[in-house]
């Protein structure tokens, strides 16, 4: 099966999976699976069955200013973009506080959506990256994913597809490393027993998924 991608940046263009890539590696949200239900839209419902009244789009607003300000804590810690299952949940736990304000509600708020969002139910397949995994599959290629997503990945993953053909999950908290760090995909290579050039890194995110790929000295191909 020979699917043509969108766009991408690897040495064949026209051709997937390129020659001499022996794994491929997916980024998880927005690549393979995305929320059944808005994440604005859901923040809002949280918020609604603790008696805070927040509009979707005063949710996405805060949201997106909330994660960009956890992105940078990150980049700008004694050591770049390690990670944890504490700061992963703590990461978390700002985000909600940012959107809903640090009133009394808002740790039953986080406990409900942390509760949400590790449920396969409030996910749904992405089926431009399910059909490149399946293509990866059935070219004989090892799949694996690799995300920023943390350690509520290792659960919901079989019971998800695509998530469920996967050979392998790689979770940042379960790594030590986030994305773009190069020790994040360090860790795939040994693990998948790879060199850089025979793998092949698929996301969502220009930044950190193909760039921080290609610095790795991996290939990859944006998809979304
Ligand atoms: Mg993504």
């Amino acid at each position: 099966m020979v699917v043509r991608p969108r766009s991408a940046v690897i040495a064949a263009p026209d051709a997937f999976p390129p020659a001499g890539v022996t794994a491929i590696v997916f980024d998880v949200v927005g690549t393979l699976v995305e929320p059944a239900v808005t994440v604005a839209d859901t923040y809002a419902a949280a918020g609604k069955r603790q008696g805070v009244d927040l509009d979707p789009a005063t949710v996405a607003r805060r949201f997106a200013t909330a994660w960009r300000r956890q992105e940078s804590i990150d980049a700008v810690a004694a050591i770049p973009f390690a990670t944890s299952r504490d700061r992963e949940r703590e990461r978390w736990r700002e985000i909600v506080t940012d959107v809903f304000g640090p009133g009394g509600a808002t740790a039953a708020i986080f406990a409900d959506l942390w509760a949400h969002f590790a449920l396969p139910a409030s996910w749904r397949t992405v089926r431009r990256g399910a059909t490149l995994a399946q293509a990866a599959i059935d070219a004989g290629l090892v799949v694996a994913v690799a995300s920023n997503f943390d350690e509520r990945l290792l659960a919901i993953a079989p019971h998800l597809d695509p998530l469920a053909r996967a050979a392998a999950v790689f979770p940042s908290s379960e790594i030590g490393w986030r994305k773009p760090a190069a020790e994040f995909f360090r860790h795939v290579e040994r693990r998948l027993e790879r060199r850089p050039d025979q793998l092949l890194y698929v996301g969502d995110d220009p930044d950190l998924d193909v760039t921080a790929a290609a610095n790795a000295g991996w290939r990859s191909l944006l998809v979304g």
